[in-house]
């Protein structure tokens, strides 16, 4: 499997950059794990086209995971009329709140399934778990296993027992890493650097990835502060980056 890395900022992108936004693939298989803002351009310089992906997974409803779905969704429905391709692309969501869900759907751009935390979707020997974290809306953590390797994309949410359990050994995990410790309140929704680093190293990661970083951050200033409590293999998930897992 590999991931690119669409966009690695949240709520809000630096300059050029983009918010949560990531490809996985493998070698039959395209699958687009969230679509926020500036993702799409992106994703369109990675693939010949809308219709070669598989699947689009959004882990919540925040903006900044979806925003480019709503344009996404006009290029595949006026596609659809023009007779330049017939594909409804699936797309997996939870369904809070209902009134944006609701807007996901643009002519039959998407085939809409609501994700909860049972469902398990397969693509061909990748498997996709979910877990629910602790954020403001429903949030889901999605969890890839293919031949005894495993991924963990952590989307949105604070500190809570299951991130160690579900990352437990991962091959990759790519956590969400919004605050420094020196900003986090009572009722930040969001993981300082240091707990990031703590998870990592609680559940013996391989590797860690860093994103959904605040845009006015320094980066070096995340990272160190992630290294005072995990040792292993860290780094920034830079934007339009590649990594094998
Ligand atoms: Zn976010
Ligand atoms: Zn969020």
């Amino acid at each position: 499997m590999q991931i690119t890395i669409l966009g690695n900022s949240g709520p809000y992108p630096r300059a050029g950059g983009a918010c949560s936004g990531y490809l996985l693939e493998d070698e039959r298989f395209k699958i687009l794990l969230d679509c926020g803002n500036g993702v799409l351009s992106r994703l369109l310089g990675k693939i010949k086209s809308l219709n070669d992906l598989d699947a689009i997974i959004l882990s919540h409803l925040h903006f900044d995971h979806i925003s480019d779905i709503m344009v996404m969704k006009y290029a595949i429905g006026i596609n659809q009329e023009k007779g330049m391709t017939n594909k409804s692309i699936p797309l997996y969501a939870p369904n809070d709140p209902q009134d944006i869900y609701d807007m996901l759907q643009f002519k039959n751009a998407f085939k809409l399934n609501e994700l909860n935390s049972k469902s398990i979707l397969t693509f061909g020997d990748m498997k996709i778990s979910f877990e629910l974290m602790s954020h403001p809306i429903t949030t889901y953590a999605v969890i890839v296993e293919k031949k005894g390797k495993k991924f963990v994309y952590t989307s949105d949410t604070k500190y809570c027992d299951v991130l160690i359990e579900m990352s437990k050994e991962a091959e990759l995990l790519l956590c969400e890493c919004n605050l420094l410790e020196k900003d986090k309140t009572e009722d930040a929704y969001h993981l300082s650097a240091r707990e990031v680093g703590e998870v990592a190293a609680l559940a013996d990661v391989n590797k860690l990835l860093l994103t959904h970083i605040w845009p006015e951050y320094d980066l070096n200033e995340v990272l160190n502060e992630v290294k005072i409590m995990f040792s292993g293999d860290v780094e920034i998930a830079t934007e339009l980056e590649t990594f094998e897992i």
